[in-house]
């Protein structure tokens, strides 16, 4: 514990604030017995395992082990320290603390963020006020009130204009005695290249505070009036603004979001004030960038557990690249998520202008979920030609493997299955190559997904997916054809269709000829419809990743093997059969010899 606090002083203040309202200003929390339940903050779950006690004053996670005081939900959640911690929940329960001693780098820290967002609050009012009143806003009035702003949004927004000139703002808190080191550090000024000094950031734009959930200003926004580049401009990134950590309007959105379980994410500011003007209250802006973990998490928190969020577009592409974006965010923090495009030409704005709110909020009603929206779009745009179809399969089978909720997953594979014509186990296999097969032999995501796709559903051809995948290989890759013959791997193919096929493919077996030997077990149309299955996925085959394949293909059946023999060995032991059990060892050499033989030999062909 920091030692410039006195211990008194935090029991104070633990004393005077309710840590169920604390965590629950951006964790939905619902009573459940003597405690609050809901949605843990702190990593991605379905079902509400994050736990406040009232009694204790603690919070704990049974999902992710996190827990402590409300010093240390504050800390872990908003990442600060503890000195500020205390601070800002001292003034929130008007405990007054002590004239601080504190080591330099405290001071400089503590103060640096205080002191930017003072400077932020300070740099508001003023732009507020030139926009307001003064001459050189007229422009900006103008612009904003042919726009449809009406003054109360303005206010609500606090919406400011930064006049022309390339030092208002410096000059501004030069005469208040503000040094523009901070400023700097704010993201208010920039150094000047040539001599000394600085100049303001934002020049003759629209300015739009962003603000954080508690509504401090964190970072601002500008837009020019004309036509001239860029057209918007925002704060760099500074101790108190972080782009992955903010929405725009989160501060007036929060708690309408929590009431309505529901959030529109648009893409700009005006967007989310188009919302608001229009009576929709619940509604965030993007700020440039693709949606974050964070952002969806921060979002579910008021949002809750049931609640869904509605991604508003203005135009396919757009809705699309999104939607490819952020499926994998939103599959995995378990979020509803809706994608909503407007009719072509139109925005938020000129949308409720001309059709009203009522059409807007019928529209949202019915969008569509991300997955079912990418299918529908790729459909429309490849049509329903052979090729079309399986161009479609390849476009959606990535975002669909985000799902790793077999329940949803299943449902999105029956649906594109119906649509396109494609057999549910094809897109399944399809799928599950979108996770390939690490060298260690377990599944890994594409772009650092964690354990992608732990489970599947039921399965619908035989064998593992090892071997179909080796025969797929062996399908669409015939290069290949001498190696599997050269290390007898069909042979090694537990499953007896997929070992049929691979026979067939060696010109080992006459297709359609008798399957005598298994007819049992496996009929000519199984046969048929796996390869089928097989022959539909499209993988970029090259030799070394081939050898790879193979390599690891009898890597685990020599694993298998390995087992199956050690189970030989003790059962042998048990029954005293000594003759048998150094047959069993001698064995267990001979394979291990010959296997590593073998790797060495596929090793030395894909150097
Ligand atoms: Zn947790």
């Amino acid at each position: 514990m920091a030692p410039f606090i006195p211990e008194e002083k935090i029991a104070e203040i633990k004393d005077a604030c309710n840590i169920v309202d604390v965590v629950g200003e951006t964790v939905l929390l619902k009573k459940a017995g003597k405690n609050y339940l809901g949605l843990c903050p702190f990593h991605a779950e379905k079902t509400p395992s994050f736990t406040v006690s009232p009694d204790k004053q603690m919070f704990y996670c049974f999902g992710c082990g996190e827990g402590g005081n409300v010093f240390s939900f504050l800390m872990k959640q908003q990442g600060t320290s503890f000195p500020e911690t205390v601070k800002l929940l001292a003034e929130r329960t008007g405990v007054a603390l002590p004239e601080q001693r504190q080591t330099p780098e405290q001071k400089r820290r503590l103060s640096e963020r205080e002191a930017i967002l003072d400077l932020n609050d300070l740099t508001v009012g003023l732009y507020q006020k030139t926009l307001q009143r003064d001459p050189r806003g007229q422009a900006a009035r103008d612009y904003l009130s042919k726009r449809g702003f009406r003054p109360e949004v303005i206010e609500a927004y606090r919406i400011g204009f930064a006049p022309a000139g390339w030092d208002n703002l410096a000059r501004y808190f030069e005469r208040r005695g503000v040094p523009l080191d901070v400023a700097y550090k704010a993201g208010l000024v920039a150094p000047r290249r040539q001599g000394q000094g600085y100049y303001d950031r934002f020049r003759e734009r629209i300015i739009f505070p962003i603000a954080n959930h508690r509504g401090k200003v964190i970072a601002f926004g500008g837009r020019v009036l004309d036509d001239a580049l860029p057209k918007y401009l925002n704060s760099p990134e500074t101790e108190v603004y972080r782009k992955s950590h903010s929405l725009y309007g989160l501060d007036i959105a929060q708690a309408h979001c929590r009431a309505a379980e529901l959030v529109y994410i648009v893409e700009g500011y005006f967007d989310a004030i188009a919302l608001y003007q229009n009576g929709i209250r619940n509604a965030v802006g993007t700020l440039g960038t693709a949606l974050t973990n964070h952002h969806v998490r921060m979002l579910r928190g008021y949002i809750g557990q049931t609640g869904r969020a509605i991604l508003v577009f203005d135009s396919d592409d757009a809705g699309i690249k999104a939607a490819h974006r952020s499926i994998e965010i939103f599959a995995r923090e378990f979020v509803d998520a809706r994608i909503l495009v407007l009719p072509p030409g139109h925005d938020p704005d000129t949308f409720m202008t001309k059709f009203g709110p009522e059409a807007f909020i019928e529209k949202a009603q019915k969008a569509k979920g991300i997955m079912p929206f990418l299918i529908d779009a790729a459909i429309e745009r490849h049509g329903t030609s052979m090729e079309g179809r399986i161009k479609t399969l390849g476009d959606v089978a990535e975002p669909m493997a985000a799902f790793e909720d077999p329940v949803a997953r299943s449902v999105y594979i029956k649906y594109l299955s119906e649509r396109v014509d494609i057999d549910e186990a094809a897109i399944l296999e399809k799928i599950r190559q979108m996770a390939p097969i690490s060298a260690s032999g377990s599944p890994q995501g594409q772009s650092g997904r964690p354990g992608a796709i732990p489970t599947m559903p039921p399965k619908i051809s035989g064998g593992s997916r090892l071997e179909r995948q080796l025969v797929a290989m062996m399908l669409q890759y015939p290069d290949i054809l001498p190696e599997i013959r050269k290390q007898n791997v069909v042979a090694l193919i537990n499953d007896p269709a997929l070992r049929m096929i691979g026979q067939e493919i060696l010109g080992e077996r006459d297709p359609g000829s008798q399957h005598n030997e298994y007819s049992k077990e496996v009929s000519p149309d199984d046969v048929r419809s796996i390869k089928a299955n097989l022959s539909v996925q499209d993988e970029n085959w090259e030799y070394n990743g081939c050898l790879g394949l193979i390599k690891q293909f009898i890597a685990s059946k020599s694993h298998h093997a390995k087992d199956d023999l050690e189970e030989q060995i003790r059962q042998a032991e048990n029954d005293n059969d000594f003759n048998r059990v150094a047959q069993l060892l001698r064995e267990k050499n001979d394979r291990a010899v010959k296997y590593d033989k073998l790797k060495m030999e596929i090793q030395k062909r894909s150097n």
